[in-house]
């Protein structure tokens, strides 16, 4: 079954890609397996998933010695910051640094570790009240202060749109992140290189790939309806 989603989905992949011009393989699938069971992981990873994406520390730190396979960790949900220092060695990207104390804390839970942590910046792209992010308005800003935290990179942004039944509804979200992922592209900042773009998930991938993202975060339609 997760095979022929995955099937499904790499298709889904390929059309909107072509639809925009692009290169499909450009885009990377983050298999989102929040509340999924380690052996539906590893028979991901068995069909080709490299990526996998946890939303909690907590378990995030309860799967991660269970899955001995090769894959990236990537941290996709609201990250406290009493909680850093449990996933620094751990995750290969966290998406969703969305406050400079945040920031602060994993730059120095970083260097503690020697090592450099790749990070993108969440956007509170929609403005609800109920959305993680940073202000449209405060990110320049923002990647400014990264500046001075020589244990992380920033390679990115982040978002997530609102959830619309239609996913077309979700397009004018999406066109701003890219408008302000070029924008941010200009700035000439040791630590800010704009590689990654994550947005898009079950309901809005396609919408999200024509409109330049080039990280998808897949739980559903991958796994299934979550219990
Ligand atoms: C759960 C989650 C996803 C995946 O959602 P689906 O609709 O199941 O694909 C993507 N991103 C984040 C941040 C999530 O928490």
């Amino acid at each position: 079954m997760i095979s022929e989603n995955l099937n499904r989905i790499y298709n889904c992949i390929r059309k909107a890609a072509f639809k925009s011009g692009r290169n499909p393989d450009e885009i990377k699938l983050v298999a989102v397996t929040k509340t999924v069971d380690v052996d539906k992981i590893n028979q991901a990873i068995d069909c080709g998933i490299t990526a996998i994406g946890e939303n909690r520390v907590q378990e995030l730190i309860k799967k991660y010695p269970l899955i001995n396979k090769e894959v990236e960790w990537h941290l996709i949900g609201h990250l406290q910051t009493n909680k850093v220092k449990y996933i620094i060695d751990k995750v290969n990207l966290i998406h969703s640094v969305d406050s400079i104390k945040l920031m602060e804390e994993i730059n120095k839970r970083a260097k503690d570790k020697g090592r450099i942590m790749d990070i993108l910046v969440e956007v509170n792209i929609s403005g609800e009240a109920s959305k993680f992010g940073i202000k449209p308005e405060d990110l320049f800003k923002f990647l400014k202060e990264a500046s001075q935290y020589s244990n992380i990179n920033v390679k990115g942004l982040m978002t997530i749109a609102p959830y619309c039944i239609d996913p077309e509804e979700t397009r004018p979200y999406f066109k701003e992140m890219k408008r302000l992922f070029d924008e941010a592209s200009q700035l000439d900042i040791h630590n800010v290189k704009m590689v990654y773009l994550s947005m898009g998930m079950s309901n809005d991938f396609e919408i999200a790939i024509e409109e330049g993202a080039n990280i998808i975060r897949i739980g559903t339609a991958l796994f299934g309806q979550r219990l």
